[in-house]
């Protein structure tokens, strides 16, 4: 039987090599990888040109805010702008909808709620709070990725942070589980007294919040994090790791044979605080933009091979909630948008600027996501049977992010105006283009619901 498409003539990424080739793909699946300039009969033969196709790019952590705040960024826009971000699927935290995901039955409310507006594959994490432990196991069967707590204040009232005891017994409860708890490890202490002691000196600048929130309040959470997990023979993944101290961390606690993997964010090697005071309020988040020196030995652990994750963060707000950071910085929402420039940002300042090999960046930003959320093979690999989640880019080009190409529902992005080499061109998903050259082609619920299909995998 014919086949219904051939991609031919790409260079070809895997997790582990590149190669001049194609795909084969019939309904949703690949059914074949082709090495070389091969024939093959099908009813669709595209020649892409010698342009690099990578598996989808899998968004481990962005908040799309639905339900409660759709004005902030909902599903439609969000996963329009992930196709044109040449990424495949989003898990999509409790966080920040209005309720936040924090039991069984308002994870059915909220799949029923979004269910015909993506237009990519997505997996929903649950949430860990200060008064939710029995709902653990009902969120697990609910078919949940992850189980998302913070070690310091979310920055929302429903959403409340877990102490040490309560997240010792979430460690515990999913240990049984053999889900994976992803945490926001700052020390809420310490950059509390920080930032009173800051705003006592009636200090409103830019530099005030990153003087709040000091890498060592960031290290000391991930240690304890990476500590209570090995107590508990748990597993855990630590959400946006900014410094390389934090990377190393938890290499130390693999080395003890805990389960835990890393995750850091485009935005952390990105900019730098020169960035972020230049920028301001849009590039206000936490934990915050670090200096240069930290931003370079953080890309010293990517290019190592240190980090397991590159998420987004995508975490959108309208400019009403940006604004008044601009007289004084505390009075700005933190978060920044970045899902559809995640993967440009990695190919422009990793593959083409530092060397970056194009297999670690699979690794980074496709398999490993895949592995450690429970959806691997399905996702996250060019093997025959994976769905057909492709990303089609063109490496040499080079271009400027102006706000209105922004898919968000708010066009405001700390990325805005920044020059990128290296471009998406078309995102597949299940076999069918979602996006191609500048223009989403799926209609919103073409996107599917994806559970965690197996227990916490991290090999
Ligand atoms: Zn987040």
């Amino acid at each position: 039987m014919m086949a219904d498409l051939y991609l031919k003539n790409a260079q070809v990424v895997t997790e582990n090599k590149v190669f001049p080739g194609g795909v084969v793909i019939d309904g949703e699946q690949i059914t074949l990888v082709i090495e070389g300039d091969i024939e093959f009969e099908a009813a669709q033969v595209v020649d892409l040109g010698g342009k690099v196709l990578l598996p989808g790019i899998i968004d481990d952590h962005v908040h799309f805010n639905e339900p409660g705040r759709e004005h902030w960024e909902g599903y439609r826009t969000g996963s329009m702008a992930a196709a044109a971000g040449g990424v495949t699927t989003f898990l999509e935290m409790p966080l920040n909808a209005t309720p936040p995901t924090i039991t069984a039955d308002l994870l059915t409310k909220k799949r029923r709620i979004v269910k015909n507006q993506a237009v990519v594959d997505y997996g929903n994490w649950g949430g860990l709070v200060d008064n939710n432990l029995d709902e653990l196991h009902g969120l697990n069967e609910g078919g949940v990725v992850g189980l998302k707590a913070f070690m310091s204040n979310s920055g929302i009232d429903d959403f409340k942070r877990v102490d040490d005891d309560v997240f010792f017994a979430g460690l515990e409860i999913n240990a049984d589980l053999g889900n994976v708890i992803g945490v926001h490890a700052e020390n809420e202490y310490v950059t509390d007294y920080l930032g009173k002691q800051l705003r006592g000196m009636a200090r409103t600048d830019r530099a005030a919040w990153y003087e709040s929130r000091p890498p060592s309040s960031e290290l000391e959470a991930i240690q304890r994090a990476c500590f209570w997990t090995g107590n508990a023979n748990s597993n855990l993944h630590i959400v946006h790791i900014t410094i390389a101290e934090g990377i190393q961390a938890v290499i130390e606690a693999k080395e003890k044979g805990i389960n835990v993997t890393s995750e850091t964010c485009p935005h952390y090697l990105f900019f730098d605080h020169t960035d972020y005071e230049r920028i301001g309020p849009a590039a206000k988040c936490a934990p915050p933009i670090r200096s240069r020196e930290n931003v370079e030995a953080l890309w010293d652990s990517v290019l190592g091979g240190l980090v397991d994750t590159i998420a987004s963060d995508h975490s959108p707000c309208t400019w009403d909630d940006k604004a008044p950071g601009m007289e004084n910085i505390w009075n700005a929402w933190g978060g920044i948008s970045g899902i559809q420039t995640m993967l440009p940002a990695i190919l422009s300042e990793g593959v083409n600027k530092r060397g970056l090999p194009l297999p670690e960046l699979v690794r980074m930003m496709s398999a490993n996501p895949a592995r450690i959320f429970g959806l691997y093979p399905q996702k996250g690999a060019l093997l025959p049977g994976s769905d057909a989640d492709l990303t089609i880019v063109d490496l040499e080009q080079e271009w400027t992010l102006s706000a209105e190409d922004l898919f968000y529902k708010n066009k405001h992005s700390a990325y805005a105006g920044c020059t990128f080499k290296g471009k998406v061109e078309q995102t597949f998903v299940r076999g069918k283009p979602v996006f191609q050259h500048g223009k989403i082609l799926a209609k919103p619920g073409y996107g599917k619901a994806l559970r965690r299909q197996y227990k916490y995998s991290n090999k």
